[in-house]
This record gives C-alpha cells, sequence and structure tokens, in this order.
C-alpha cells in the first residue's frame, strides 16, 4: 500500500514517514502543494496525508485539483485546532477524514487503516481466502490459526496479492505499492522480495505463480 504524505513541518512529516514505513507502507513524503498536486497527478496512492497550511499551493487546492481529476483516493487531511473553517472546507471538498494537530501518531494509523479499507471497497480488516487470512489492522497474516513470520515488506507483498486474488499482479504495480520514491525499487528487488515469500508459503502448499509477461497471482488451494 502506497502513501503520500504532504506536509511542511519536517519533524511531523518525519517521524509519520518512519513510523508508516516500519508499519510495512510505502510512503512517499514532499513539504510543498505544487510537489503535492505533481505527485498525485502523476502516481498511483492508495491514500493521502495532506496537511492543508502547505507553502505555494494550499492543502484545499492539492484537494480541490485532484477530485477535479476524478481520483477517489481516500485523503485524510491533517488541521490546526483553530482552523475549523478550512476543516469544512476540507470535507466539502471531499476529504475523508481529518485530523487536528498534534495529534497522536498510533490514531492517525489506526484510522490511516480504516481509510485504506474503505479505498479497498471493504469495511472488513480481515482478507480471506481458503485457510490464509490477512488482518490488515494487526498488520498479521495466519494459516489458520498459525501466525506466517513474515517481513512487513513480504506482509506488504501479500497484502497487494490477496486484494487482488484470482488477477494477475504487473511486476509494476507490485513496485509502485510497496516502494516509496527514496527507496531501492528495482525488478531485481522485487524477485528477492517474491523468492522469499513464496518459500515461506510453499511449506501451505500456497504458491505465486509467475504469468509470463503479465506478472503474479496468487495461488491458494480451496483446502490450504
Ligand atoms: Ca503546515
Amino acid at each position: 500500500m502506497r502513501i503520500l504524505i504532504a506536509e511542511d513541518d519536517a519533524v511531523l512529516a518525519d517521524g509519520l514517514t518512519r513510523s508508516l514505513r516500519r508499519a510495512g507502507y510505502a510512503a512517499d513524503c514532499v513539504g510543498n502543494g505544487e510537489q503535492a498536486d505533481m505527485a498525485l497527478s502523476s502516481e498511483n496512492y492508495d491514500v493521502v496525508i495532506l496537511d492543508l497550511g502547505l507553502p505555494k499551493m494550499d492543502g484545499l487546492e492539492v484537494l480541490r485539483r485532484l477530485r477535479m481529476r476524478k481520483s477517489a483516493v481516500p485523503v485524510m487531511i491533517l488541521t490546526a485546532r483553530d482552523a475549523l473553517d478550512e476543516r469544512v472546507k476540507g470535507l466539502d471538498l471531499g476529504a475523508d477524514d481529518y485530523m487536528i494537530k498534534p495529534f497522536d501518531p498510533p490514531e492517525l494509523e489506526a484510522r490511516i487503516r480504516a481509510l485504506l479499507r474503505r479505498g479497498q471497497g471493504t469495511g472488513l480488516s480481515e482478507l480471506r481466502i481458503g485457510e490464509l487470512s490477512f488482518d490488515s489492522a494487526e498488520r498479521c497474516a495466519r494459516i489458520g490459526k498459525q501466525v506466517l513470520e513474515l517481513s512487513p515488506r513480504e506482509l506488504g507483498l501479500l497484502e497487494v496479492l490477496m486484494r487482488r486474488a484470482g488477477k494477475v499482479v504487473g511486476k509494476e504495480q507490485l513496485l509502485e505499492h510497496l516502494y516509496a520514491w527514496d527507496e531501492e525499487a528495482t525488478s531485481n528487488a522485487i524477485e528477492v522480495l517474491l523468492h522469499r515469500l513464496r518459500r515461506k508459503l510453499d511449506h501451505y502448499g500456497i504458491s505465486i505463480r509467475t504469468v509470463r509477461g503479465l506478472g503474479y497471482m496468487l495461488d491458494v488451494p480451496e483446502d490450504a
């Protein structure tokens, strides 16, 4: 899952980026509204965290442009306590949720997870295919009751494949969902990650099929 953070407070932006990456998300960060507008015009994000008070172009304008382009990406706005008016305008312009600064990071993360679930068209935090389940709130995958030992990035990969179960997911799509701009995002890195995840799932009869020239597909037997 890929997240854009548009925040000009460097300390806050850095803290958010780190904690979201630790949780296994690919997080990109921009420090002004123009950059946010550019990033949102050119990349596909699963959720956007948008500060309203941004230099160069304010957050409301970024949001207005985003919705003008008919993008339905969930948006969480961040606003100062005294900016009630802006908050209301933001919601009117199509923001999905808001938080008032200063906020509690774990609460922000929980709300981001809720937005991600909504964005995926399901209010449920659990994905399930046969015996394989993925809890996006806990960030944890299980076979039956047994917890799989996966790294945050492996969990991210499994989540993308499970959300698109039955469909082929292209390598480009995987790169886009799993890596931020400033992270090592080569086709090689994906191959290595796939290899590791395959090895861990193989044991349970679950495979990730390579569809030549197209991408990858998760294969979970009915009775896995
Ligand atoms: Ca600001």
